[in-house]
């Protein structure tokens, strides 16, 4: 039998898949021991810090992770990162391959003036803060404002908007950060304007997120039903099922009985970010208004403007660059999943971009994951376990990952949670028991 160790790096579904990819192609003769190095104290990626709070049943998928790293032959090195306690040249030369599942944790910016003003933020620090992410904890979020703008139309928006615009009580049963609740509780926000500069065909929501909308108990939600109508009578039989069924959703919202709540989400279309003004801080978006002639995306030269305290951008993710390893155009450089010219591989966002859902990562990595065992060398590598250049480092293991998140789960209950989240990266790593 010979057992090749391979190292992953990111312990997101990414991550998870090509180790559950790699344990199902064991053979007689072959195995693979997993090291999977993740720098936060925490696993489970996304699934943690980025899926929201109110959707617990896509968080279910973390039973999958963790059936995958108590399969035997793995092992976790929380609190680990890569280019600074490690280098990809050391796993490299350790491990027969290495799998880099690092995702896109940086948002793409809008490129517009005003961009930098305090109160404009990108969902990537937003999202993480209402979730408990350690880097994210201090975020400065200003709710001390009527209306909130949220650009883009994909679900990370459709999340963000969600988040500012329920009844915060609503939150209360969830695994919201504690600081998320308490500033979602005192917040002033009433009004959030979800942003797309196209059409509503053109929306990257899916159906079941915009399904969801009506069921708010706390939220009116508005859609203009002549932009819809105009939409469905654009494609008229010829539109894609995905769009036809997004496009019913929309219609339906549009057609609802008005609510008088409270707070109310505006989704609003063809709407080009132009800029933002304010003095020392967000006070007004201001959009040029487009429109579509002969199925082109034009500008009419209006403008609109929006007066607000917050914006928040949701238009796509970047992978971040890690020393040691190629990168080009916002991702892990490479082919089909090879980093070229090493023992390296990709799978994910890192990989493909921000694209998919979860289970996308599944298929993704077992891919890349045929190539990898395919490239394996006839015999394993006989280098030294890389864990003791480790020795005295703060690991957090899989038995320390497992007190955190019994510790977790435990204070949730208490509190009719599902888990009440540590922010603090020492707590967390106390907590672990180091
Ligand atoms: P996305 O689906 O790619 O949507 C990005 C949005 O940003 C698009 O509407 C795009 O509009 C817009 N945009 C890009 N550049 C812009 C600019 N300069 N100005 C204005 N708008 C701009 O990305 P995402 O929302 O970040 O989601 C990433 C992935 O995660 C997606 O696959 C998504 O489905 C998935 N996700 C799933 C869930 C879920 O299953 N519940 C939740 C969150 C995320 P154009 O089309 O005009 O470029």
């Amino acid at each position: 039998m010979s057992t090749f160790r391979i190292a992953i790096v990111g312990a997101g579904p990414a991550g998870y898949f090509a180790a559950q990819a790699l344990q199902n192609s064991a053979t007689e003769d072959r195995d693979f021991a997993i090291d999977m190095f993740e720098r936060l104290p925490t696993p489970w990626g996304l699934v943690r810090s980025g899926v929201a709070p109110d959707h617990p049943k896509i968080k279910t998928v973390a039973k999958v992770f963790e059936k995958i790293a108590t399969a035997g032959n793995f092992r976790l090195f929380g609190n680990v990162e890569l280019g600074t306690d490690i280098t990809a040249e050391q796993l490299q030369s350790h491990y027969d391959a290495v799998v880099i599942s690092t995702g896109s944790a940086l948002g793409r910016k809008l490129g517009i003036p005003g961009e930098g003003l305090f109160g404009s933020l990108s969902a990537a620090d937003f999202v993480p803060w209402y979730n408990a992410h350690p880097d994210f904890a201090d975020l400065e979020v200003p709710l001390d404002c009527d209306t909130a703008v949220i650009i883009g139309a994909g679900n990370v928006a459709m999340d963000v908007a969600r988040m500012l615009a329920l009844e915060p009580s609503e939150l209360d049963s969830t695994d919201t950060a504690d600081h998320a609740i308490a500033a979602l509780r005192k917040s002033s926000v009433r009004q959030v304007y979800l942003c797309a500069r196209r059409g509503p065909e053109h929306a990257a929501f899916t159906s079941p997120e915009l399904r969801e909308l009506p069921k708010l108990e706390h939220t009116n939600v508005l859609i203009n039903k002549a932009q819809v109508t105009d939409a469905q009578v654009r494609l008229g039989e010829g539109a894609e099922k995905d769009v036809r069924s997004n496009l019913e959703a929309m219609s339906l919202i549009a057609g609802l009985e008005e609510t008088h709540h409270e707070r109310t989400m505006h989704l609003e279309f063809f709407l080009a970010p132009q800029e933002i003004l304010g003095n020392g801080r967000v006070e007004e978006m201001v959009f040029g208004i487009n429109t579509l002639v002969n199925g082109e995306i034009v500008p009419t030269g209006e403008t609109r403007s929006i007066k607000c305290g917050l914006v928040i951008s949701a238009i796509g993710y970047q992978a971040e660059s890690i020393d040691g390893v190629p990168y080009k155009s916002g991702k892990i450089a490479n082919v089909d999943g090879r980093i070229e010219g090493t023992n390296m591989y990709t799978v994910g966002w890192a990989k493909r971009g921000p694209s998919g859902v979860i289970g996308t990562n599944k298929s993704d990595a077992s891919d890349v994951m045929k190539l990898l065992v395919g490239d394996l060398a006839t015999q394993p590598k006989q280098e030294s376990d890389l864990a003791q250049s480790l020795v005295g480092h703060r690991v957090v293991t899989q038995e320390g990952w497992e007190k955190i998140n019994a510790a977790e789960v435990a204070a949730g209950e208490l509190l009719n949670k599902p888990r009440r989240k540590e922010s603090k990266a020492d707590e967390l790593l106390k907590m672990a028991g180091l």
